[in-house]
């Protein structure tokens, strides 16, 4: 068995500063788990407490029913890749695959035999057949950085951990990487808890997301559920690209107010009441007949989609445009100009906090 779970894992630091705050959170056997926040939110801390880096204040950590709070590093059972891979730069491949497998001893002792076929299973798998016999320094980066993982899968570990293990690839070799950490996952199947800052990496490549901040879990689902159904307006403005507008003001009567920014609710969000902030997401928001008024500020052309800054009372959003064939080239109105914005799409949220 390989899940884990966190149970009222606390950590306070020397300085007093509380890294992680009582956190709560299962993963299951088999499941790809992804830690998202703003940087300081707690995400190294959390993967540091199970990896056994740092000591548990309070609560419990375990892997596979069994308490680790005090079980050294080695002990755990845990393979990791971080965002500096440091491979051997004097090994090969095959040898930086096999290092770890050559030094285990006694009962843990990997036979040569087994030795050579995991690292051909590992070659296979991540597409490093014909990489087997070069050194680091003659791989592109995103080969090393399959290196590094296969040198963690090869030792079968219970629990794979990924720090941020894509930051340090550029923007196209990150996102093909990204589809194919994706695609291994679904091969190899090993539990992995993987923390990123970069909500498009927790979106692609989680069964679940855990979204923290300040320390604390502010939400933990499915990626689509907590894009739909973000449980807070913090969660709701860390996923999407962009943002999710959030209009602060008050709702009363089937009215939402923000200032002189005033429209009526749509149905579903008839019943909200009290202080709070209007959400709603730039590419569900129409410049359309019968809209509330904005005044446009400026697009930003992206090609097949434009955004629009529109501003009303002082408030400000975007709205996320497509156009298809002959509609894309139509020129787009002015800056300056007033446009209505319909804000009223089903998927509307309205949150208390
Ligand atoms: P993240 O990985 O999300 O960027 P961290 O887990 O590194 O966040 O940090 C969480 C909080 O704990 C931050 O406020 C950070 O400054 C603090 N912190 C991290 N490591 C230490 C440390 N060794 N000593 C004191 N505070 C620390």
């Amino acid at each position: 068995m390989s899940d884990v779970e966190f149970k009222a894992t606390r950590k306070v630091y020397e300085d007093g500063t509380v890294g992680l705050d009582d956190l709560d959170l299962r993963i299951e056997e088999g499941e790809f788990l992804v830690l998202l926040g703003p940087s300081g939110c707690g995400k190294s801390t959390a993967l540091r407490l199970l990896a056994g880096l740092e000591d548990i204040t309070d609560g419990a950590i375990n892997i596979g029913g069994a308490r680790v709070n005090d079980l050294p590093p080695g002990a755990r059972g845990l393979g990791m890749v971080f965002q500096s891979y440091a491979l051997y730069p004097h090994m090969t491949v095959r040898e930086n695959l096999s290092f770890g497998l050559r030094r285990t001893r006694g009962s843990d002792k990997v036979p040569p035999n087994e030795v050579v076929a995991r690292v051909d299973e590992a070659a296979s798998m991540l597409d490093l057949e014909k990489a087997l016999d070069k050194k680091p320094k003659e791989l592109s980066g995103g080969q090393q950085q399959r290196v590094a993982i296969g040198r963690a899968l090869v030792r079968r570990p219970k629990v794979l951990l990924m720090d941020e293990p894509l930051s340090n690839l550029d923007a196209k070799l990150r996102n093909r990487m990204r589809f194919e950490l994706r695609r291994l996952h679904e091969m190899h199947g090993t539990t992995t808890l993987y923390v990123t800052h970069d909500q498009i990496e927790a979106m692609t490549l989680a069964d679940r997301i855990a979204i923290l901040k300040d320390g604390r879990l502010q939400q933990h689902d499915k990626p689509l559920n907590a894009y739909n159904q973000p449980a807070n307006s913090f969660v709701a403005s860390f996923l999407g690209t962009p943002a999710m507008n959030l209009i602060e003001g008050r709702a009363a009567h089937g009215r939402f107010e923000a200032g002189e920014l005033a429209f009526d609710l749509p149905p579903h969000l008839a019943d909200a009441d009290g202080p709070g902030f209007y959400g709603i997401r730039p590419e569900n928001t129409h410049i359309s007949e019968g809209g509330v008024p904005f005044t446009l500020g400026g697009v930003e052309h992206l090609g097949g989609e434009a955004i629009f800054h529109l501003e009303a009372g002082g408030h400000w959003i975007k709205a996320l445009w497509r156009r298809k064939g002959t509609e894309a080239v139509a020129p787009h109105p002015e800056p300056g100009s007033q446009q209505p914005v319909i804000l009223t799409d089903s998927s509307a949220l309205f949150f208390k906090e």
